[in-house]
């Protein structure tokens, strides 16, 4: 799980960042509210937590932004202003929480929780030719008959189908699936890929997932 923590007090940030990573969260930290529009725009994350009094773009409107682009992705917000327009303010931007600090972790920590449990519960269906995905159940089908795929298999297979018909590059895969930057010349993808094709009997370069030579994949519908 991969959490994106935009905050300009480094105090804070690098607290939660420790206090998320000992609880197995993998966390990035944008220090102003450009910075964290962008890397939020990447589509990595499975949850924002915000500060709204941010340099250049306050998490208001990072957040409303955000927003049109992922109607689906939990936002929290983490802030002190702590009025209760204010609070209804920032639920209206398309927050999923409000938190105001000072804040105890462990409530954080809880908050943090319902809110991805919650995502994965709203079962979300993807079609690919003769594939169907399932992403509450973690559930593949090829017609009726279920495909047994592997955890990184089938994140890589939903990162692809959530984005049909998009040429998906080989760093945001590494950076979605893999929850880690590295290099970006590395086979990893292209060894999961051959595994994942095989599976869905697809046949290599020429079929429901197409490979962009230099770039990365897309899948189509034929
Ligand atoms: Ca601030």
């Amino acid at each position: 799980m991969r959490i994106l923590v935009v905050e300009d007090e480094p105090g804070i940030s690098g607290f939660l960042k420790q206090g998320l990573e000992e609880e197995s969260y993998h966390v990035d930290i944008a220090e102003n509210g450009q910075t964290g529009l962008q890397m939020s725009l990447s589509g990595v994350y499975d949850l924002l937590l915000l500060d709204w009094m941010l340099p250049v773009i306050s998490g208001l409107e990072l957040c409303i932004d955000f927003r049109k682009q992922f109607p689906n992705t939990p936002v929290i917000f983490l802030t002190a202003k702590d009025t209760v327009e204010e609070t209804i303010t920032g639920l209206q931007s398309g927050a999923n929480d409000y938190i105001k600090k000072p804040f105890h972790f462990e409530e954080l920590l809880e908050r943090i929780r319902v809110q991805l449990r919650a995502r994965d519960i709203s079962e979300e269906k993807y079609t690919l030719g003769p594939i169907t995905l399932y992403t509450g159940r973690h559930l593949v089908l090829r017609g009726e008959e279920e495909v047994q795929l592997t955890q990184k298999e089938f994140a890589l297979l939903e990162y692809l189908m959530k984005n049909k018909n998009q040429v998906c590059r080989r760093t945001q895969i590494i950076e979605k699936v893999w929850d880690i930057h590295f290099d970006y010349n590395t086979g990893v993808i292209d060894v999961f890929m051959n595994s994942l094709r095989k599976k869905l009997n697809f046949n290599t370069n020429e079929d429901y997932i197409q490979t962009v030579r230099g770039i990365g994949y897309v899948a189509k519908d034929l």
